[in-house]
């Protein structure tokens, strides 16, 4: 099996996260069976987001990795852990033969006690300390993270977080790419070289984007805006919108030279499926002229 960092650009990559509830562990196999059909370059698993679980994360991505021999990312958070329980954590990990970790801090919230670690950029310098040999993703916001006062302060602290040794970065969701493209900019400006994939969320129901853009801190182009109104009255509709608007920024962002499209597929290898079909000879294409170089 060939690893991620192997793999021709640009990247397709999905995000999955573990089902909810008891006993719903088999349901992410169909997920994944079908994902696994459109042969993606790697499937990152989330680790405790929105109330999800965390106990399965590493369980899945080896299955990923492991049974279907597609490269595989476990999110970790390290906000409340000790040094101890992420050693534990991390050996567990590895003993699972997972390759890749996207090293995040985690959400604040009333309740969360700082322990050994503040920052995600705290968790890479341990990974690195402790000589484990994964490949690092790591978290980045177009539109700055919402802790941070302004851009330019979100930008310094991720240049600290690459300087630890990242070798990705996956950002946030977005709809607008100009925004990206500044942001893309700007690291660049200040030694950012660290490859950043885009973070892609085809919009399927208006009241879902809203929560979700709510609590990360992306904005809603009118453009988008006017799609929510004139179409989310009707599922149907407003699944092909969506569908239709994410199609059209990626072939925008493959356009400017991205290095990687990374997909919340929010669990729906239905809408997955029908991006990927549209972008496949797009793809193709492109990797072929960009190995020709
Ligand atoms: P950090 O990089 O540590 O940044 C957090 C804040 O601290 C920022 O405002 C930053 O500017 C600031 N900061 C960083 N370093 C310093 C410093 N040295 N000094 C001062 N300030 C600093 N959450 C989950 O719970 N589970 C998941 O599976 C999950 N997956 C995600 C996947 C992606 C691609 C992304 C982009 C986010 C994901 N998240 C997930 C959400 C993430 O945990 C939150 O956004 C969290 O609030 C910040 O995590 P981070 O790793 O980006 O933090």
């Amino acid at each position: 099996m060939k690893s991620f960092f192997e793999k021709p650009k640009p990247t397709l990559s999905f995000e999955i996260f573990p089902p909810k509830g008891e006993g719903k562990l088999n349901t992410i196999f169909e997920t994944i069976d079908a994902l696994a059909s459109l042969t993606p370059d790697l499937i990152s698993v989330t680790y405790g987001a929105a109330g999800t679980s965390r106990e399965y994360t590493a369980e899945i991505a080896s299955k990923i990795q492991n049974s279907y021999s597609i490269p595989a990312v476990a999110h970790l958070t390290c906000v409340g852990s000790t040094k101890e329980q992420m050693r534990e954590t991390l050996s567990d990990i590895k003993a699972k033969n997972i390759k890749n970790i996207l090293a995040l801090r985690g959400d604040l919230s009333e309740e969360t006690q700082l322990s050994d670690f503040h920052y995600a950029s705290d968790l890479i310098k341990f990974i690195k300390e402790e000589h484990y040999d994964f490949k690092i993703f790591a978290g980045c916001y177009p539109e700055k993270h919402t802790e941070a006062l302004t851009p330019n302060d979100d930008l310094i602290n991720l240049k600290k977080k690459t300087d630890c040794g990242v070798d990705v970065l996956i950002s946030q969701l977005f709809f607008d790419n100009d925004l990206f493209y500044k942001f893309r900019d700007n690291a660049i400006s200040i030694g950012i070289n660290t490859p950043i994939e885009a973070g892609i969320m085809p919009i399927t129901s208006g009241k879902q984007i809203e929560r979700i853009v709510s609590l990360c801190g992306a904005s809603l182009p009118l453009k988008v805006q006017n799609l929510i109104k004139t179409y989310s009255h009707n599922s149907m509709a407003m699944k092909e919108a969506g569908i239709a608007y994410a199609t059209a920024q990626i072939i925008d962002l493959l356009a400017n030279g991205v290095e990687g499209i990374h997909l919340y597929t929010m669990n729906r290898p239905e809408i997955a499926k029908r991006i990927a079909e549209n972008l496949r000879g797009i793809l193709y294409s492109l990797r072929i002229k960009r190995g020709e170089k």
